[in-house]
């Protein structure tokens, strides 16, 4: 049925460690032939043996538009036209910086004053965690257990995504005094992080946080969370790194910290990181925050950070189009899919009596098996994971594309139209029933 992936997977694990170049791509967790894809437009991807499936995947993050954007297609292919790399800067740098620092705004408050682009999530946190050490001449970081801010090293202490995927506690390979600069504390727990913070609060330079972990399955903050872990921060002459890599520009136009102004929930995190919609589903994110934590960067200050392709022509080309498009009116429409679904799964598990909570924040929801939402890492790795197995092959067959691990978020596009999400609904109670 699958001969050509099948193919292909074999091949690929001859010349590719696993197959595949980011780990949860492999369908390790819930086994099988990964799908490897041709194509991908609007809400739809096609594989290598021509079928198409709904796609909840969205590139994990980037594609909020859907996939294939004509608008965004046509902007990457006008700045090829005019070079693929420069290695100079440009204007259209310039015009994207202004963008991610308007949008992030609540009321008169602007806390990205300036905007360093480079090209990966991980960068992107690695250099926000290097400036805050840098700042404030400290070494420690507290980071929370379950989520995920890429691979550099001392963030993979007790990560979310691919490395809850595969059970591993962190990785191997990070040399023991680099994971000893991190402390991972449990999420929502406020008095781990005052305890922390008693007793190493002279040494903490950053307190890294997902603005809304999804990384671990859903998991939002409790509220006032992250407003008292910016107030605790603050207190201790931390500073405080918000992660909007996976929320940023995906659940409202400010990211989910807009969310939360707009909820009342009044907290300024000091540096700011963004990536996949940021960049429309080119390589491209970046860091933001205080002009004085900022300014601390090279070649304006002594923290260095440097990229051959940061601020790349192509990737800056599709980051304006993307989020020139991304009109409140495309948030509304991703957030009424992300309801139908979200609900649509709920009530298709409740009938097939498969005990489950959906958690969600903002448009991101995902499943978890387990009578209530989890709060925290411990907590999301007590549920009944196996049950994703049947549960996400059943939707395959049906031709929707899922995360590949329930510890994933799950992603709708402002592209999901009524029949995209026809076929999402149509096969969520067979599924259901797959799990039970
Ligand atoms: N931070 C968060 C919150 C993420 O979700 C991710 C990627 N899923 C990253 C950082 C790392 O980004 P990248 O994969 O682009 O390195």
């Amino acid at each position: 049925m699958t001969d050509r992936n099948e193919q292909l997977f074999a091949h690929a694990r001859q010349v590719i460690p696993g197959g595949v170049n980011s780990p949860v791509r492999a369908y390790g967790s819930v086994g099988g032939t990964p799908r490897f894809v041709t194509a991908a437009r609007g809400p739809y991807i096609t594989d290598a043996d021509g079928r198409e499936y709904v796609d909840l995947v969205a590139s994990w993050g980037p594609a909020l538009l859907g996939h294939a954007h004509p608008e965004v297609v046509a902007a990457v292919q006008q700045a090829a036209s005019r070079g693929l790399s420069f290695g100079a800067p440009t204007g259209a740098e310039v015009e994207l910086a202004d963008l991610i620092a308007a949008r992030v705004a609540a009321g008169d408050r602007r806390p990205v004053q300036r905007v360093r682009l480079v090209s990966t999530g991980t960068e992107a946190t690695m250099t926000a965690i290097r400036l805050a050490r840098g700042y404030t001449g400290r070494d420690l970081l507290i980071k929370f257990a379950g989520h995920y801010h890429g691979h550099s090293d001392g963030l993979l202490a007790a990560a979310g995504s691919g490395v809850a995927t595969l059970a591993l506690p962190g990785s191997a390979g990070v040399p023991a005094p680099i994971a000893a600069q991190t402390l991972v504390l449990p999420y929502n727990d406020l008095a781990a992080v005052e305890e922390a913070f008693e007793l190493h609060g002279d040494r903490i330079a950053a307190v890294i946080v997902e603005a809304a972990a999804a990384n671990m399955g859903v998991v939002p903050p409790l509220p006032g969370f992250n407003a008292a872990l910016t107030a605790l921060a603050h207190d201790h002459g931390a500073l405080l790194i918000i992660d909007e890599v996976l929320t940023g520009f995906r659940v409202h136009p400010a990211g989910f910290w807009g969310l939360q102004q707009q909820a009342g929930e009044d907290y300024t995190p000091d540096l700011f990181t963004f990536g996949k919609v940021v960049g429309g589903g080119m390589p491209l994110a970046a860091l933001g925050g205080r002009a004085d934590v900022m300014d601390m960067l090279a070649p304006v200050g002594p923290v260095y950070q440097a990229g051959t392709l940061s601020g790349n022509p192509l990737s800056v080309a599709a980051g304006i189009a993307t989020l020139q498009l991304a009109t409140p009116e495309v948030y509304a429409r991703v957030d009424a899919a992300a309801s139908i679904v979200a609900d649509a799964l709920d009530a298709a598990l409740t009938d097939a009596g498969v005990v489950h909570a959906v958690p969600r924040a903002g448009s991101l929801f995902g499943v978890a098996f387990l009578p209530e939402a989890p709060r925290s890492y411990a907590e999301a790795l007590q549920q009944q994971a196996a049950r994703y197995t049947p549960f996400f092959h059943a939707m395959l067959d049906a031709g929707v594309s899922l995360p590949p691990s329930v510890y994933e978020a799950w992603f709708l596009t402002a592209a999901h139209d009524d029949a995209a999400l026809a076929r999402v609904l149509d096969a969520l109670p067979a599924a259901a029933r797959a799990a039970a």
